[in-house]
């Protein structure tokens, strides 16, 4: 079989290294991929936005499956463009990836269908918005309707910065169409997990859980960020949590997406806030998590493209999904000033001198004459799976100390907190 993986980040290096082990795949590919994908398959230049290329690729090359990693392409409508030319694909159609490309329409679908949410409302005027503000208690959670790259949310502690931050986003001045229509949301206290899944539509299959870390600093201090390491399973989540995923998450979602006839055949992120034993969805994610799923497929003792293959053809019930019981711990390496300014080229060493248990998965690197370089905020992950967290986690804090490049950091506190 030939497998298309479209993107470039370590979730897309993870995804390929996952595949790639299956004596089915005979070639990947990956549009535009990156330099560790490289090494284990062909990198295609061009951009993940361009539909009508990716579909010329996938005809010129007979590919059999394309893996969508990244939402922007899918909100685009690519599954839809692929599938109606004949092709098979691992990711939902537009309308299905409309739950994570609209807020509103999330919500809308989360409430039609009885799945646990906090309380909002949708607003597009601003007088109106400041009227609605006052159907909520602060802290108020204010958040942009459309795909904005994880800043779409807005934490208000207060009526002065409500009221500024509707100003901003409503007008467009910040985060341009995105924040054109705006969800006030009753503001969450507890824990928050999330909870991947594969499905065909008809059978939803959880993964194994895992748990990210967002925040630049030790301690969960600082800005968010695309995520700055994950271990499986999460340490934290609690059983009796777990138990109730199925009865008040997974079954209502199911029988929402046969309600409204959306085609969904890939994983579904399912983000939640955890409270005395209940939880609460704060937002489905179309695609797999960054870097959840490095630490996530490391555990997979199945063959991934069985499971993506049974997705894309609706058979994903004949499939068994088999984890092992180890644990991952999953470190990024950043360029230093992320996620503000940072700078990119910087040479990156020490990556020959890591021993055999260490898996390496790209993110923001290059190749420049020659030399591997940094060329993104989130330039590595550094991964060890293992019998337990503090085994793992001292493997990965070692293997870091032999690699090098001006300006690199990570947190120190993966897994702990
Ligand atoms: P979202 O993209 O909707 O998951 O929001 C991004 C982040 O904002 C979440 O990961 C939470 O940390 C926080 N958040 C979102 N909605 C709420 C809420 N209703 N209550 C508390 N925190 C929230």
């Amino acid at each position: 079989m030939k497998v298309l993986v479209i993107g470039s980040g370590g979730r897309e290096h993870a995804i390929a290294w996952s595949l790639v082990k299956s004596d089915k795949v005979d070639q990947l590919y990956a549009w535009p991929g990156n330099p560790g994908i490289a090494q284990i398959g062909e990198c295609v230049e061009g951009s993940v936005e361009d539909l009508d290329g990716i579909l010329a690729f996938v005809e010129a090359h007979d590919i059999d499956l394309t893996v969508i990693g990244p939402e922007v392409p899918l909100c685009m409508g690519l599954a839809d463009k692929l599938e109606n030319a004949g092709h098979k694909v691992f990711g939902p159609r537009q309308k299905a990836a409309t739950l994570e490309g609209s807020k509103a329409f999330s919500k809308d679908f989360m409430a039609r269908h009885n799945i646990p949410t906090a309380k909002y409302e949708e607003v597009t005027e601003l007088s109106d918005a400041y009227e609605k503000l006052n159907e909520f208690s602060y802290p108020v959670v204010i958040k942009a309707d459309g795909l904005a790259a994880g800043k779409g949310v807005v934490i208000a502690e207060n009526e002065t910065v409500a009221k500024e931050t509707l100003k901003e986003m409503l007008s467009g001045e910040i985060l341009g169409g995105a924040g054109k229509k705006v969800v006030l949301e009753e503001f969450l206290k507890g824990f928050e997990c999330s909870l991947l899944c594969f499905t065909d539509g008809q059978t939803i299959v959880p993964m194994v859980s895992a748990k990210d870390h967002k925040q630049i600093y030790d301690n969960n201090k600082g800005p968010n960020t695309g995520g700055m390491g994950s271990v499986s399973p999460n340490p934290f989540l609690q059983e009796e949590v777990e138990a109730t995923f199925r009865k008040d998450i997974l079954d209502p979602f199911m029988k929402g997406l046969a309600e409204d006839q959306m085609d969904y055949r890939g994983v579904v992120f399912i983000g939640l806030m955890v409270d005395q034993g209940k939880a609460k969805v704060l937002e489905f994610n179309v695609r797999f998590g960054d870097p959840e799923t490095q630490a996530i497929l490391m555990r997979l003792d199945s063959d991934l493209f069985d499971i993506m293959w049974a997705c894309a053809n609706k058979k994903l019930k004949d499939v068994e999904v088999k984890w092992s019981n180890d644990t991952v711990t999953c470190v990024v390496l950043a360029s230093g000033g992320y996620p503000g300014n940072y700078e990119k080229g910087k040479v990156i060493t020490g990556l020959d001198q890591l021993d055999d248990d260490i898996v390496v998965f790209h993110a923001g690197t290059a190749l420049k004459d020659g030399q591997l370089v940094t060329n993104g905020g989130r330039v590595l992950n550094i991964c060890n799976k293992g019998k337990d967290l503090t085994s793992t986690r001292e493997k990965v804090y070692q293997a870091i100390e032999k690699i090098h490049f001006d300006g690199m950091y990570c947190r120190k506190d993966i897994g702990l907190h």
